[in-house]
């Protein structure tokens, strides 16, 4: 580092503008050319102050004020009270000070005779230093006078800057007060520095010391905020980053806890009540002029001094890496030491592990926030102690945590075991699942930030596949994950240009083999004609919560059409509408298959809502508080694909349903022997707890026949038809009722 660059302030102020060479301007003002030429000749070569003078020459009052208006910083003018007229340089004087508005240029009058002495009370009010006859002022006199006028022309200017940078820190604290985080906070504190020493600056980072509550080797300081050129070193330790001397001079700064200005860089220690405080480096564009250490010492105090800048202190660092709520490391502090850890071995064998609580919010839903907390302090203190001191544990956010460690440590068995015994949470026992979503850390130097997206990814997916999930990161899994993303997109735009439509497949009733009822089943026809099947679009549509106006929609088209088809076929038929988990799962579903009813004048009896098992995952209480309402008016339930879903005995006994339909795979093993028993078993089941029987995917007489002597009621599949648009429908019926038989 170079040791020139940052100098500690010493008493007096350091100019670096080589302030010597700055010479002071004097402008005389004379209409007589000879005075000039005088003035010239006698005062032409000294040094004020160790300081030269540049003199300007005006010859009118006309000129001086332009000159005045032109050129700054003029410390003296040696004016002449006759010129054009007897007072034309009074009237000069009375401009420069109101119209111009040049308090701390000194001024000293210089006349002929002594008759035309001004007043003394205009000598005061127009603050004139100095009054002489020419014949007066010899050259040591006009020397002495106008070092006088100098000496006091640096003193008012010293002031006017120190008032002027007061005023700046009033300003500052109170902005700064109001600045929200971190990277506001830093961006402030540029400008407000910037402002203090009037010069451009292109980046400001802050380094606070250590943080002794995380961990050991934290209590290094750290950088906790950094804008422009700088931006790269955030929440880097001051070892690590790759600019020394900008390690040096915050290092320095924290350890002697002063304050440095350099030719091009300064570091300002802001103190914080007696404790450490927090430092801030910035680069100028161009040399820091003379300030003063005064200045900066009440600037950087009042910055961090002023009662809620404490706390934005101690707020910088705790938001900056601890979790408040549950007093361990927040996301922040994850990413550093996932940083930290590809820095040092990047194709090592450290593994994330992004671990979400199961169905968390119904927790807190169902047990109360209080509880909820609880759970969550457990959860935090129970994946410490698990995973021991030798990984690092995180949290990310609400029921989201985090563990670094070895490959051998962090696996989808240790998650498992970690998981496998249940929680003491208010005394009471309590078994806790999470999916987790895994991803090695041997990629190379790519940014934690990456890494922690992909373990989420990886989560989510786990997520999708149900409870208790454990998911790798790979390249197919971020592949898959684009595609839904492109899926989901054209869904919505699909659903809005009307690609979507219904098609029916009629319901038969077994005995007589009469049209009872239709199936309403989604269709997507995409703009290039492509048929996308609902098993690839309704899991997208219950993600998106597309599929509540889908089924709203999609209901009311299902009900009209029914009115029509009854029409057309002569029967009362009954339609059959699938809906997902997410429909039921919002209070307002059976209000809403009301109203649509009404709207549709359709009378209750003639519409039958199928769900399958999964609806219950959405809690059964609520599951079945709807349904009764609807079932009351009339309405019936089936329950769809039975057999294939969680098929839990005690749900069934407790779902609110009117009929069963055996899964098509249940079916189609009729075809063997040892199929049969299965299907029957869930007949005599069905028929055990007062339920109707229908049969799916019914696909040659010879099922059909299986399927009647098992003991079903009804029954749909190809043999049949397959599900129609409308008119293919009617155009079906027809030739159906025109056959024989
Ligand atoms: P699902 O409700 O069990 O629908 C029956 C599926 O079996 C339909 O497939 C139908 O075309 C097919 N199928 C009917 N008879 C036969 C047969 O004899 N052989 C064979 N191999 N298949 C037969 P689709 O239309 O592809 O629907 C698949 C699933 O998509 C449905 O299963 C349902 O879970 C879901 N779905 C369709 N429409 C909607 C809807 O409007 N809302 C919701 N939430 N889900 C829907
Ligand atoms: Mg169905
Ligand atoms: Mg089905």
């Amino acid at each position: 580092m170079n040791t020139d660059e940052l100098l500690v302030l010493k008493d007096e102020p350091i100019d670096l503008t080589s302030p010597m060479q700055v010479p002071w301007r004097v402008l005389v003002v004379d209409d007589d050319a000879d005075v000039h030429e005088v003035t010239r000749f006698s005062l032409g070569s000294v040094r004020v102050l160790s300081r030269p003078l540049e003199l300007l020459h005006a010859h009118s009052a006309d000129e001086a004020k332009r000159i005045l208006d032109e050129v700054p910083n003029i410390a003296v003018i040696l004016l002449d009270v006759v010129m054009e007229s007897e007072d034309a340089g009074l009237q000069l004087v009375k401009s420069v000070r109101q119209e111009q508005r040049l308090a701390s240029t000194r001024i000293i009058l210089r006349t002929g005779q002594p008759g035309h002495a001004p007043e003394a009370e205009t000598i005061t009010l127009y603050d004139i230093n100095d009054y002489k006859t020419k014949s007066e002022l010899t050259q040591t006199r006009l020397f002495t006078s106008l070092t006088t006028a100098i000496r006091s022309y640096d003193q008012l200017r010293r002031l006017e800057r120190s008032r002027h940078g007061l005023e700046l820190i009033v300003n500052a604290s109170n902005k700064l007060n109001a600045m929200p985080g971190l990277r506001a906070f830093a961006e402030g504190l540029l400008t407000q520095i910037s402002a203090l020493i009037g010069v451009d600056s292109d980046g400001v980072v802050c380094a606070v010391s250590g943080s002794p509550e995380i961990d050991s080797e934290a209590s290094e300081p750290r950088i906790i905020a950094a804008v422009g050129r700088f931006a790269r070193f955030i929440q880097r330790r001051l070892s690590e980053i790759d600019d020394e001397r900008i390690a040096v001079a915050l290092t320095t700064a924290l350890r002697d806890r002063k304050s440095s200005i350099g030719r091009f860089s300064a570091t300002f220690y802001f103190p914080k009540s007696g404790e450490e405080g927090f430092a801030a480096l910035i680069d100028a564009t161009q040399p820091i002029p003379d300030i003063d250490r005064d200045l900066v010492e009440v600037f950087c105090s009042n910055i961090a001094l002023c009662a809620k800048n404490v706390d934005l202190v101690a707020e910088l660092r705790r938001d900056a890496f601890v979790d408040r709520q549950l007093g361990m490391p927040n996301r922040t502090a994850l990413l550093l030491d996932l940083n930290q850890r590809i820095h040092t071995d990047p194709h090592g064998e450290g593994v994330l592990a992004i671990i979400d609580l199961d169905q968390f919010a119904a927790t807190n839903d169902i047990l109360g926030h209080h509880y909820g907390d609880l759970l969550l302090r457990t959860t935090a203190l129970h994946l410490r102690k698990f995973f021991g001191p030798g990984n690092f544990v995180a949290r990310l956010a609400g029921d989201a945590f985090a563990v670094v460690g070895n490959r051998d440590a962090i696996n989808p068995e240790s998650i498992q075991r970690c998981f496998s015994e249940p929680f003491e949470v208010m005394g009471i026992r309590q078994p806790i699942s999470a999916c987790t979503g895994l991803v090695a850390l041997d990629r190379g130097f790519e940014p934690g930030a990456e890494y922690l997206k992909d373990g989420y990814l990886a989560m989510k997916r786990a997520k999708d596949a149900g409870l208790a999930q454990t998911m790798f990161y790979s390249n197919d899994l971020a592949a898959d994950v684009r595609s839904r993303a492109r899926l989901l997109h054209s869904l919505r735009s699909g659903y809005e240009s009307g690609q979507f439509f219904l098609a029916y497949q009629p319901q038969i009733d077994l005995v007589d083999e009469r049209l009872v009822g239709a199936e309403a089943l989604l269709r997507w026809r995409t703009a290039d004609g492509t048929m996308i099947p609902p098993s690839s679009f309704i899991p997208i549509a219950e993600k998106s919560g597309l599929i509540v106006e889908m089924g709203r929609w999609l209901l009311r088209e299902a009900l009209l059409a029914r009115h029509r088809l009854s029409a057309a076929t002569g029967s009362d038929l009954r339609m059959a509408v699938n809906v997902s988990p997410v429909q039921v799962r919002r209070p307002d579903f059976s209000s809403m298959v009301i109203e649509m009813l009404r709207e549709t004048a359709t009378p209750a009896a003639a519409l039958e809502i199928e769900i399958t098992e999964s609806v219950a995952i959405a809690g059964l209480d609520a599951v079945i508080a709807q349904f009764a309402a609807l079932r009351q008016l009339g309405v019936t339930v089936a329950l769809d694909d039975f057999g294939t879903g969680y098929s839990s005995l005690s749900y069934l006994e407790r779902l609110p349903i009117d009929r069963l339909k055996i899964d098509r795979s249940f079916v189609l093993a009729l075809e063997f022997d040892q199929g049969k028993r299965i299907a029957r078993t869930i007949v005599v089941l069905g028929k055990e707890m007062g339920l109707k029987i229908i049969a799916e995917g019914v696909e040659s007489p010879a099922l059909r026949d299986r399927v009647v002597e098992i003991g079903c009621h009804e029954a749909q599949g190809y043999l049949f038809a397959r599900p129609m648009i409308e008119r293919e429908f009617i155009d079906w019926f027809k030739q159906r009722q025109g056959k024989p038989g």
